[in-house]
């Protein structure tokens, strides 16, 4: 009997893994151009130094919006940080580009964003012309979707200038919005006399890059400091994986029951020296009635928790965070073991070797062949929607990345 529809879509939010944990960093961001700040552009990328080198030229892959040579250099004034997938990265930057055609945004709204657009001679809307404040009062609009305002977004600034236009529309908000703001005026600048000559300042194309720039951390400001792999939950990872390693997960904190083996949804607090482990689905209902308290209200038609406390240390728990932990511990075994250092096991150290041999017999070398490839990836120009090229593989991961 083939499932019903009901079945299938309870299998895709509760046992029914996608293929890729939280991304560690997905961001959306606004340039200015530095000798003109009237001209804008809105983009998304995981890695916004590289993105910006490249819509700086100096590295390959930058947008044509951005070649013009009198624009740039472009600077990264402000970002969001926080999405869950790259999917919803696109999401937002689609509607924060088209404030006036988002259906997220209400009515009334839209047509105020429409309003200040402008119409060209022929009668249609005149598009891409934004201004600070324009784009600043659409993020507002934005971040206050309920869809977007509960993935626990944060906006970081780097420039003085534009946050108080952001604080200015504050100003005559209704107070309904929660957003974490971070701001970082100290600099967002390259370290000097990297980047230049063409050489982009990812010019080594290293994913291995946690080891040597440690020691430069304190350096650096604005873009240059965001955390572009899991680093800062290498703790809570670890913790993790020696729960379920050994079995140590015991009952749900929430319902009380035996946890059976390691498989299954559990989520397990992100704070330090905690062990509570519990049901997915045990958590978000307790996080969801702690969040009904708090407002006062008998609970709403929420899905997804924002934060709350754990039942068992009684400390603040993002469920953003345990979201991180848990698609990582279940989808993200390479990044795990990147992470946490690990030694590939033997049976996989052996299948490799015995792969490298069968090429050799054939007469080709594997690793050079594999160096090869990786150099033309990196030089291929990139058309700008290049880094969404895996969107359709993703596409689904909304759907259980928040339940
Ligand atoms: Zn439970
Ligand atoms: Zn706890």
């Amino acid at each position: 009997m083939p499932p019903s529809k009901e079945t299938e879509t309870m299998s895709t939010t509760t046992t029914h893994l996608q293929p890729k944990p939280i991304p560690a960093l997905y961001t959306v961001y606004i340039l200015r151009s530095q000798p003109r700040h009237a001209s804008l552009y809105i983009g998304s990328t995981p890695n916004p130094p590289r993105r910006l080198s490249q819509h700086n030229g100096l590295a390959k892959g930058g947008a044509y919006r951005t070649s013009k040579k009198s624009l740039r250099p472009w600077d990264m004034v402000c970002l969001v940080s926080g999405f869950p997938s790259m999917i919803a990265a696109l999401k937002f930057e689609w509607a924060l580009n088209n404030p006036h055609k988002s259906l997220l945004i209400p009515a009334d709204k839209r047509a105020e964003a429409v309003k200040g657009l402008g119409r060209r001679k022929t009668g249609h809307l005149k598009r891409s012309r934004k201004s600070l404040v324009g784009v600043m009062e659409a993020l507002r609009m934005l971040l206050a979707v309920k869809s977007f305002g509960r993935w626990g977004l944060r906006v970081h600034f780097f420039e003085e200038e534009v946050w108080r236009v952001w604080e200015r529309g504050g100003k005559k908000d209704d107070g309904e919005l929660q957003v974490e703001v971070v701001t970082d005026f100290g600099g967002p600048r390259p370290p000097q006399g990297v980047g230049v000559d063409g050489v982009g300042l990812e010019a080594d194309g290293d994913d291995d890059d946690d080891d040597d720039d440690d020691a430069q951390d304190e350096k650096k400001h604005g873009i240059y400091a965001l955390p572009l792999d899991y680093m800062p939950i290498k703790e809570y990872v670890a913790k993790g994986q020696a729960i379920l390693e050994f079995e140590r997960q015991g009952n749900c904190v929430v319902c009380q029951e035996a946890m059976e083996g390691v498989r299954g949804l559990y989520a397990i607090c992100p704070n330090t020296g905690c062990e509570a482990v519990g049901h997915l689905d045990c958590w978000s209902r307790c996080l969801l009635k702690q969040e009904a308290k708090r407002e006062g209200s008998g609970g709403g038609d929420e899905i997804l928790p924002v934060k709350g406390e754990c039942p068992k240390c009684q400390s603040q728990v993002l469920w953003r965070d345990m979201m991180k932990e848990l698609t990582l511990r279940t989808r993200g075994q390479a990044d795990v073991d990147k992470l946490l250092k690990r030694k590939r096991t033997r049976a996989a150290a052996k299948a490799k070797a015995k792969g490298k041999e069968k090429a050799d017999e054939k007469g080709t070398n594997a690793g050079e062949g594999n160096s090869r490839r990786k150099r033309e990836v990196k030089t291929t120009p990139q058309p700008m929607m290049v880094e969404d090229s895996e969107a359709s593989e993703d596409s689904e991961f909304l759907d259980i990345a928040y339940l």
